[in-house]
């Protein structure tokens, strides 16, 4: 566009500048100008606890890089779970409008579709790099969204752990068996597996993990891994620390956005907002990345935690209830079956590359070898 086009555009579309001689230089800074520019101001409520190391921390990176790209035109802030709706209830909140924008993870929505859960973990699933090839490339978004828009949410990834630990165990597990009876908390598709081992599976949010294990209530819990284990003080209510966490190899934390709040934005904040999502999603892992070496090693020297490694015959097991957990979800509903056969076409594919790339240079490089 001609600058003096770009001009004549602006005065015409603007009441305060029409019908004034004035000259370029005026209209192009007139303040009038900014001033018709909408603010708009967002909550983002979350299922973690307020600031808590990694999760917390990543809502409010999220949250904070979206109102500084947007120059402070969409100003996010964040609630911890149970400021403003209890944790469970933030995908309800976002859909209905009560807040605008939430922080999560899509297996906790299980109740409201089956499917969701594909978006979060699947046991003996895709790690954190695949879920990023998977949903950004592999056609995960489309069914994501697809799914999201029956309750008016737009869904996108906004963090990754990374692969998961197994959890925190007052006993050995040293056969199948010894998941047997055990109550523990463990959300999503890796709950469904510990019931067919015989197990009985509890969704709680994070918040109220450490008094459940210290009280007995559950016998055994897994949440996230060394850092955020750590943070909730874990290790002083179990002794022993069970890897690698085969139920969650890479999990997905999302944002999930009420489809009027963000289509009310303009283009370019529309597409500020999203992107801020995609940093997230790498920042987070970033950080986990560096932290949680740095926490299992205090866990081992300073606290006295046993870590234990699943023996190879209840990983085998353990693989074999998954796939039959998750082929069973399939049949719940059209919608999941799709996302189901997206999914494992994309895990094939994913197991084959990964084979002879990042497997395969892991198994090299490790100078114990094959571990
Ligand atoms: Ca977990």
């Amino acid at each position: 566009m001609k600058r003096r086009d770009f001009i004549k555009k602006v005065g015409t579309g603007s009441g305060a500048l029409a019908g004034g001689a004035v000259g370029a230089t005026a209209i192009l800074g007139a303040p009038a100008v900014h001033a018709q520019e909408k603010t708009y101001e967002w909550k983002m409520v979350t299922t973690w606890p307020k600031n808590f190391p990694g999760l917390g921390t990543g809502a409010e990176f999220l949250a904070d890089t979206i109102t500084r790209m947007t120059n402070g035109r969409v100003k996010v802030r964040v609630y911890g779970a149970g400021e403003l709706v209890p944790a469970f209830e933030a995908f309800g909140a976002v859909s209905q409008g009560t807040a605008q924008m939430g922080h999560g993870a899509a297996y906790y929505w299980k109740g409201k579709s089956e499917a969701a859960q594909f978006f979060a973990a699947v046991p003996f699933g895709l790690t954190a790099q695949e879920m990023n090839g998977w949903i950004y490339h592999g056609g995960g978004m489309e069914l994501w969204k697809e799914i999201y828009a029956d309750f008016n949410l737009v869904p996108t990834a906004a963090g990754n752990t990374g692969v998961q630990m197994g959890g925190w165990f007052n006993k050995e597990i040293k056969t199948i068996d010894d998941l047997k009876g055990l109550k523990m908390r463990i959300p999503g598709l890796g709950g469904e597996v510990l019931k067919r081992a015989g197990g009985t599976p509890v969704s709680l949010p994070g918040g109220e993990i450490f008094t459940s294990l210290e009280s007995g209530a559950i016998d055994a819990t897994e949440w996230v891994g060394p850092y955020n284990d750590k943070a909730f003080g874990l290790f002083k209510a179990a002794k022993y620390y069970y890897y690698p966490g085969f139920h969650e190899p890479g999990t997905t934390l999302e944002s999930f956005i009420n489809k009027d709040a963000l289509e009310e934005l303009p283009d370019h904040l529309q597409l500020i907002v999203l992107n801020a999502c995609r940093v997230a999603n790498q920042d987070m892992l970033a950080e986990f990345t560096n932290r949680n070496n740095q926490a299992l090693q205090s866990l081992i020297n300073e606290e006295g935690v046993v870590l234990k490694k699943f023996p190879d015959e209840v990983l085998a097991e353990l693989r074999r209830l998954s796939e039959d957990v998750v082929a069973d979800v399939a049949e719940t509903d059209e919608m999941t079956r799709k996302v189901y056969e997206s999914y494992k076409a994309f895990r094939a594919q994913a197991i084959d590359w990964h084979t002879v790339s990042e497997q395969a240079y892991l198994n090299a490089r490790n100078p114990k070898g094959v571990v």
